[in-house]
């Protein structure tokens, strides 16, 4: 834009949101080309299974190692994703990353995997959860998709639709960060889902009387449904103590593990299966 055009002119352009859309644009730019130069890489967190006391699977968690701007947080590089629809190819590429990585581990162990709206509406979903399996020849019931209310808010039908289909195959779906959006209670009516993760948040302050209470009433309604309950963000043994009392199924977090590089997480779930099998 020429400077003969005054900045007051255009009153939706200040000069500071101008950098910020100018740095956004830089970001969006960079992400495209990270996926061809493969500068995008997975971490796979376990999962405890509460009771058993054993390491039941893992998320898989997207990095981006950009050369100019270092390790990149998700939370930094998938909104921009999202906006800029470049999410369907590095979704897909996460979730065949994932299945192949995870077609390498001892049976039984599962696999879960981030999706983003933007995936499941863009049409072709189905076919590439099925072709991932097949290409890395991972069985459909070891993998589990995470999904947020996002998901679920508009075009529910053809959404509905799709995530019936995968689960009819016996593919596993798991209701991400639970209770931090609108109508968690709503969306769990209407969608069949196999999987409640219970949002960081709640864990972290799970020494609050109130907070406890909703914790335990989530965990009690997973019962009711036969819904196995997932809590994220466990740090502390104090909290691992009270989410076992009030029976719930499975922890993640620090506490259990960070998350791994995929030859590390390999190596954890191997020497379990071994110590079960001379145990
Ligand atoms: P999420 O799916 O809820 O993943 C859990 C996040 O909590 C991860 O952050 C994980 O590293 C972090 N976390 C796990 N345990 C603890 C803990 O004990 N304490 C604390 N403070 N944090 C813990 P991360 O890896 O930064 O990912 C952030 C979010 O980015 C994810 O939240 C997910 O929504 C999104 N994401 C990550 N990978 C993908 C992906 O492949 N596709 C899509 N669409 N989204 C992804
Ligand atoms: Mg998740
Ligand atoms: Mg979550
Ligand atoms: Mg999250």
């Amino acid at each position: 834009r020429g400077k003969s055009e005054g900045r007051n002119v255009y009153r939706f352009f200040e000069p500071g949101m101008d950098a910020l859309m100018r740095e956004r644009r830089a970001l969006e730019l960079d992400l495209e080309a990270a996926l061809s130069k493969r500068e995008f890489e997975l971490d796979f967190q376990p999962i405890l299974n509460i009771g058993s006391g054993e390491i039941v699977g893992a998320e898989a968690l997207m990095r981006w190692r950009s050369p100019s701007r270092g390790l990149v947080s998700p939370e930094n590089f998938i909104p921009a994703a999202e906006e800029t629809g470049l999410i369907v190819q590095l979704g897909d590429w996460a979730l065949r990353k994932a299945c192949s990585v995870a077609a390498h581990w001892p049976p039984e162990m599962r696999m879960a995997v981030n999706v983003s709206a933007a995936q499941i509406k863009s049409g072709g979903f189905a076919r590439s959860v099925i072709s991932a399996l097949a290409f890395s020849g991972l069985p459909a019931n070891r993998l589990e998709l995470e999904i947020t209310e996002t998901v679920m808010m508009d075009e529910s039908d053809a959404v509905l639709k799709t995530l019936s289909q995968l689960r009819g195959l016996g593919v596993r779906i798991a209701l991400d960060d639970f209770g931090t959006g609108y109508s968690s209670l709503g969306y769990l009516r209407r969608f069949p889902v196999d999987k409640i993760k219970i949002d960081r948040s709640f864990i972290r302050d799970l020494d609050r009387r109130d907070t406890a209470a909703i914790v335990r009433t989530v965990i009690g309604l997973g019962a009711e449904l036969g819904i196995t309950v997932t809590a994220e963000g466990v740090e502390t043994e104090a909290q691992l103590d009270m989410l076992r009392k009030a029976g719930c199924g499975e922890a993640q977090g620090y506490l259990i593990g960070v998350p791994a590089k995929a030859a590390d997480m390999s190596r954890l779930l191997r020497s379990q299966a071994l110590l079960r099998q001379s145990g």
